[in-house]
């Protein structure tokens, strides 16, 4: 969603996650093709190479809890658009709504939705493949069943990004179930269900379609066509 700002074209964006607990050590991450010292990443974040800053890895922005505006006691979720026609005002209490993030960048932005700048370092949004594996057994990401199916394919894949970005679908297909491949593919493709997050409430995204829903991309991001 930066990249609607064109006051930001001169900044090179980069992704870090935080390091509260070692399982989410990389849920944000930046890929340098350069040699890795300081000196020369340095260089590349400066000069925004596209040769040595391949890409960025981040979460979907929907999931954050002020993505989009609303009212979390009066279940009222609005995109901007839909807050800015009831004038900011809740329709159950008349209250002001809690405002989020893509209202303001609403505000600032002087590009349309989905507009990537020329000299743009591409994005890719990732679901850990604990949570697609733990979706795709029905099970909580943190149960026995969806951890030993984990460490089982991250050990045969070679790694979690090797499975989630690098590694050719056949490969996949070799290393996981089907309902886990099917999974992987929909997140690589951005094919998911997702409910933005809003007041304090976790956006939640699903990755397999519930019968009778149809499947749709994410509306409002561009999953870059890396793969
Ligand atoms: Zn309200």
């Amino acid at each position: 969603m930066n990249w609607r700002l064109s006051a930001l074209d001169r900044i090179t964006l980069i992704s870090n996650s935080d390091a509260h607990s070692p399982g989410k050590l990389g849920r944000e991450a930046n890929a340098f093709a350069c040699a890795l010292e300081y000196k020369e990443i340095a260089r590349v974040i400066k000069e925004k190479d596209p040769t040595g800053l391949l890409f960025t890895v981040e979460f979907f922005p929907e999931e954050g809890k002020y993505h989009y505006d609303g009212h979390r006691m009066c279940n009222v979720l609005y995109t901007p658009e839909e807050s800015k026609q009831h004038k900011n005002i809740c329709p159950v209490c008349n209250r002001q709504l809690t405002v989020g993030v893509m209202h303001r960048v609403e505000e600032l932005a002087d590009r349309p939705v989905g507009f990537v700048p020329k000299k743009a370092i591409p994005t890719i949004h990732l679901i850990p493949l604990e949570e697609i594996i733990a979706e795709a057994l029905e099970q909580g990401p943190n149960t026995k069943g969806v951890q030993q199916e984990y460490m089982r394919m991250v050990e045969q894949g070679g790694s979690e990004f090797a499975i989630l970005i690098d590694l050719p679908s056949e490969e996949i297909k070799k290393i996981a179930t089907p309902r886990v491949y099917e999974g992987i593919m929909l997140v690589r493709q951005g094919k998911l269900k997702i409910v933005p997050g809003y007041d304090g409430v976790y956006g939640r995204i699903s990755i397999f379609p519930k019968e009778g829903e149809a499947e749709k991309p994410v509306a409002s991001d561009t999953q870059m066509k890396l793969f």
